[in-house]
């Protein structure tokens, strides 16, 4: 891994780029807004009112701060020392509370009465709902109707949570065209609404604003593995879909230089395009809703079918900081595929009691092949949320 010399910017520049990538490509109207939105963030992440009531909210009805666990038995079998951050144990069960409490409150904060978001697995959308719920807002959740149909549990909890849900019919019906009609409907009410955005990606400020508000988990972490290991992690490896629990780790850890950070995407089924969703590792520079980065994209340069078996991590594009720290070396992104992430789901369930997301399953699939080539040495994972919502799939394909 390339030196670190530099020390790293939290902050975008001015026009929202970390180096080449990110930016906002809206139309005027709402660049305008998406400037205001900017600006009131500026100010309330250094408010001490807006921080209180964040604080409290992530504390005592979150339940942070989520634990660092040292999984023994994982350790054991595989020959290095193995932390867990466990922001599975989340109210709504994954790190998706973080940002969805802070975008809440900077809605409240600018005095907007409804929450619009888009969701693909239902995740987001029930952690937005939750949101609007505790923060009196009213909530439009934008699903593909190919989601509503197979996320049924989530579109219910979203549901009896107060949420509106919008079925939508386009394309193929899925996360790529919820957050195309969910951008349509609130350029059409954003005077009175709030988009909250379900990952580290988006026009600026959304990277900024999703960065920041999951930057509790690497100050966590960074702390509770310092109080229990004595020193810092060799590793740190968390799963990346947009980004957000990823960022949210790696801030911990940005500008220790003996520190190793891996970002690990979804291999899928394999290489081919349409049959994974590494952005990082296949894609090229493109411009995706609002924002450049690395894309998958067909040879017409067109958004690619993006496909894992964690529907958390198959979106085409993938956050523009993420782009900027594999362009300087920072972290290295690499891949696991579907079955390898099942596998691992298996592993963590069976070795340690903890029933991992399929998402995270990639990260921990990937700490575990790490932990053979680094015997001895120490590897915090970031498990991102609980594996309640995959417990039918998992049940479908394996015994
Ligand atoms: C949504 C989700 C992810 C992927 O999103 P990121 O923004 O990349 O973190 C990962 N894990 C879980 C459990 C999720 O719900």
């Amino acid at each position: 891994m390339s030196k670190n010399i530099l020390k790293i910017e939290k902050l975008p520049n001015e026009q929202g780029y970390f180096g080449s990538f990110g930016g906002n490509y809206l139309p005027e109207g709402l660049k305008k807004e998406f400037k205001k939105i900017a600006e009131e963030f500026l100010k309330a992440k250094d408010d001490n009112d807006f921080n209180n009531e964040l604080n409290y909210l992530l504390k005592y009805y979150a339940g942070r701060p989520s634990p660092v666990y040292f999984a023994r038995n994982l350790s054991k079998k595989y020959g290095a020392e193995i932390y867990i951050k466990r922001e599975d144990l989340n109210h709504t069960g994954a790190h998706k509370i973080n940002h969805s409490l802070g975008e809440a409150l900077l809605a409240k904060r600018m005095g907007k009465k409804k929450l619009i978001a888009e969701t693909g697995a239902g995740q987001h959308g029930v952690a937005t709902a939750t949101a609007a719920a505790i923060m009196g807002l009213e909530c439009d959740i934008y699903m593909g109707a190919v989601d509503v149909a197979k996320e049924k549990p989530n579109v219910d909890r979203m549901k009896i949570l107060g949420a509106n849900i919008i079925s939508v019919e386009s394309g193929t019906k899925t996360l790529k065209e919820a957050v195309d009609e969910a951008i349509i409907a609130y350029s059409k009410e954003y005077e009175t609404a709030m988009y909250a955005i379900g990952s580290a990606v988006g026009p600026h400020p959304f990277p900024m604003i999703i960065e920041h508000f999951q930057s509790v988990i690497g100050r966590e972490a960074r702390e509770q593995f310092l109080e229990q290991a004595e020193t810092l992690p060799n590793h740190v490896v968390a799963c990346v879909g947009g980004g957000s629990n990823a960022i949210g780790i790696f801030s911990g850890f940005l500008n220790d230089d003996c520190v190793n950070l891996y970002g690990v995407e979804p291999l899928g089924k394999g290489v081919k395009l349409g049959e994974n969703a590494a952005s990082i590792t296949y894609g090229k520079e493109g411009i995706l809703h609002g924002f450049k980065c690395l894309l998958l994209q067909d040879e017409n340069g067109n958004p690619a079918n993006a496909y894992s078996v964690a529907s958390g991590l198959d979106y085409p594009g993938v956050g523009p900081k993420h782009c900027y720290l594999n362009e300087i070396g920072r972290v290295k992104y690499d891949v696991i595929n579907d079955n390898e992430a099942i596998d691992a789901f298996y592993e963590l369930s069976r070795l340690e009691g903890i029933i991992p997301a399929l998402e995270s399953s990639h990260a921990v699939a990937y700490a575990l092949k790490l932990a053979k080539e680094k015997q001895g040495e120490k590897i915090l994972v970031n498990l991102s949320g609980r594996g309640d919502k995959d417990i039918e799939f998992v049940m479908s394909i394996k015994k």
